[in-house]
């Protein structure tokens, strides 16, 4: 797939840790145009990474043989329906925007298109980043390793089976970071309360928090719970707290959470 050429529709946040994924992770930039229309995020990704940039939309999606769709849901449709003149016959389409089903797609360019779906999180900017992906079953499985290798570039992601998967994903990975940064926010404040500088508590905090994600990820073989029984003694410190995160249903109050999140998922599709 190394000498494919790559557009990305929309040059904000996502498009730009995507392409440095990409770029850091040795895809050759002079196969890479961004298109956007103001120019100083442009101007960004050409002087950071040697990239193509453009604001012609047309252009960049013609040239291309697989186009990234990057901008907010809301502009979709109109972004689009300004590329249907094309033919898509053999380009690949990925969309990243969150809420809009992959048949609306083929509405938007009047024409069946090759799509797949994806859902990344923030934490892609940093490389740590969290995707799904669906692909319906006409994709191939070159389109699939194209589109595995653009969306891993700036940290894992994972096929899913059903399209209406992708809302548990967004639950899981795409809305999560800010649960956890809730938690550490309310850490913090507790911490503050008791006489701490924020600064030194959000040290704290932060740290125990990059540890225990760590010690998920080292250790495969041990399940959250086990993790959680062996540094809980009866008794304990630990013990206490936790006891008191069950007294109040953290995992009932966890679950609602994304329940609620799926079903605002399901009513932006
Ligand atoms: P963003 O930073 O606002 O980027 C969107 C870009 O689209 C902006 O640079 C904007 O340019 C550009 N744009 C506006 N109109 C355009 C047009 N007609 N043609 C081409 N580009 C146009 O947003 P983002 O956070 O990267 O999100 C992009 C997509 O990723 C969204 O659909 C979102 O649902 C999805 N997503 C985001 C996240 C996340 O956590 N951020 C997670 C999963 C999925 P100007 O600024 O010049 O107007």
């Amino acid at each position: 797939m190394s000498d494919k050429r790559i557009c990305f529709i929309g040059a904000g946040n996502m498009s730009r840790s995507i392409i440095s994924g990409l770029v850091s992770s040795g895809y050759n930039a002079a196969l890479i145009e961004a298109s956007n229309p103001s120019t100083g995020k442009l101007e960004a990704l050409q002087a950071d990474f040697g990239i193509n940039v453009t604001t012609d939309n047309l252009a960049a999606a013609k040239a291309a043989d697989v186009i990234v769709l990057a901008v907010k849901p809301q502009l979709m449709q109109q972004v689009c329906e300004a590329l249907k003149s094309l033919d898509l016959n053999d380009k690949l389409l990925i969309t990243i925007a969150a809420g809009i089903n992959a048949a609306r797609y083929s509405d938007y360019f009047a024409q069946p298109v090759k799509l797949i779906r994806t859902m990344p999180n923030t934490p892609m900017q940093i490389g740590a980043g969290m995707s799904g992906m669906y692909a319906p079953a006409t994709i191939s499985d070159e389109d699939k390793a194209i589109c595995n290798r653009i969306m891993s570039s700036g940290g894992q992601a994972v096929w899913v089976d059903k399209e209406s998967d992708l809302n548990l994903v967004i639950a899981l990975a795409g809305s999560s970071p800010a649960y956890f940064f809730l938690f550490v926010e309310a850490m913090i404040k507790a911490a503050a309360d008791l006489g701490m500088d924020e600064e030194k508590a959000r040290t704290l905090a932060q740290q125990a928090a990059l540890g225990a994600a760590k010690m998920l990820q080292e250790n495969p073989q041990l399940s959250p719970e086990q993790l959680r029984k062996n540094v809980t003694s009866k008794g304990g410190t630990t013990h206490e707290a936790v006891e008191t995160f069950k007294q109040g249903d953290l995992p009932g109050l966890v679950k609602q959470a994304m329940n609620n999140c799926i079903a605002r998922a399901e009513a932006m599709a």
